[in-house]
């Protein structure tokens, strides 16, 4: 065989082999599911020469569809792809070249299947495909990508594990929505997303009325599960990546990304409308109400930080307490 030859699949080898080390590292390296789906569905396409990537897992116990909820809020380009579906047929769960009659209804001439393993269990897949005929094929060697399959298994868990650390530390332990803490990190990367896209984005500061009173008659375990339960009121008139958060005691905090006013307005008197028409029950299934003031405004793509937005809406939650409660007062930004 010719020497040239030789040396010139030996150079091609080491560059490709060049470049999944970096991809694999860059892969490790992801630690939120923003920055695994770009590395998937941008820069390995992109790199590799794929011109499509699909990734499934099987998550029987929704571990991986729960983590990808609460993470919706940053995972904007990809919400439109993202299909939970009931389960995935078995055949699925071995590393094949895809034949032809898989691929008989897409545009891609060839592709390819790797189960992904976490401690030998398979617990999903990523397909790779390209336009050209032979870029799989039964005789291609594979050894490069199934590593890198290894190594996405391993970036899976490491996102999980950080998404899971991080609503620990940003979760409200009573209600389950976003602490202070937590809504501190969701507004500062929801405002420099709506600037550099230049979106409004809305924010609703509420605060409880007369709660001490619900405290004081009903005891105080009645006064936890009322903000138990209006926190599930208020997540009711909202998108699922719309954030909610208790910012101290009976005090909440809403961020809606590409609201302007208007669409704020609207999930404002409804959500004071709900909260107004529920029946709360204390210990003794005897029903009561509850209202609801606060400051509401849509941040029209300006650098703030939030204590200059809560103080604003804050303002306004105190004007409506003085006018006599159940109102939700504008605030301009
Ligand atoms: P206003 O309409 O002016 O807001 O009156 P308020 O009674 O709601 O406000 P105030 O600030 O006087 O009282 C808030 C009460 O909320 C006092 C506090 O004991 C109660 N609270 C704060 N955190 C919790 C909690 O986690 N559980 C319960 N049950 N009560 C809480
Ligand atoms: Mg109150
Ligand atoms: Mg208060």
């Amino acid at each position: 065989m010719d020497i040239e030859y030789l040396y010139a699949t030996a150079r091609q080898n080491e560059q490709i082999w060049r470049q999944f080390q970096q991809l694999e590292l860059d892969t490790l390296a992801c630690r939120h599911w923003q920055g695994l789906f770009d590395m998937l569905f941008v820069t390995l396409p992109n790199r590799m020469g794929f011109c499509a990537v699909e990734l499934a897992f099987f998550d029987p116990n929704r571990r991986i569809q729960n983590s990808l909820l609460r993470q919706l809020g940053t995972l904007d380009r990809y919400r439109a792809c993202l299909h939970f579906l009931p389960s995935l047929p078995a055949s699925l769960q071995s590393l094949h070249v895809l034949a032809a009659h898989e691929l008989a209804l897409s545009r891609y001439a060839s592709g390819m299947h790797l189960p992904l393993r976490k401690q030998k269990q398979i617990f999903g897949y990523l397909r790779l495909f390209a336009s050209a005929d032979h870029r799989f094929d039964q005789h291609s060697a594979t050894d490069f990508i199934e590593h890198y399959s290894a190594i996405l298994a391993a970036a899976v868990e490491l996102v999980l594990q950080t998404e899971e650390i991080e609503r620990l530390a940003y979760e409200d332990p009573l209600t389950q929505v976003r602490n202070r803490r937590g809504m501190t990190q969701a507004f500062d990367a929801q405002l420099a997303r709506s600037c550099r896209q230049e979106k409004p984005l809305g924010v609703v500061l509420l605060d409880l009325d007369h709660f001490k009173a619900i405290n004081d008659s009903h005891g105080h375990a009645t006064g936890d599960r009322t903000l138990v339960h209006f926190c599930a009121i208020a997540r009711s008139c909202l998108r699922p990546f719309d954030y909610l958060g208790r910012m101290g005691g009976e005090e909440f905090l809403i961020i809606l990304p590409d609201c302007d006013t208007q669409a704020v307005l609207r999930v404002v008197e409804r959500l004071r409308q709900l909260v107004q028409q529920t029946y709360f029950f204390n210990d003794l299934q005897q029903p009561f109400n509850i209202t609801v003031s606060g400051g509401w405004g849509s941040v029209a793509a300006k650098e703030y930080s939030l204590e200059e937005v809560m103080a604003k809406l804050d303002k306004a939650l105190y004007k409506a307490k003085q006018q006599g409660r159940n109102r939700i007062n504008p605030v301009k930004f």
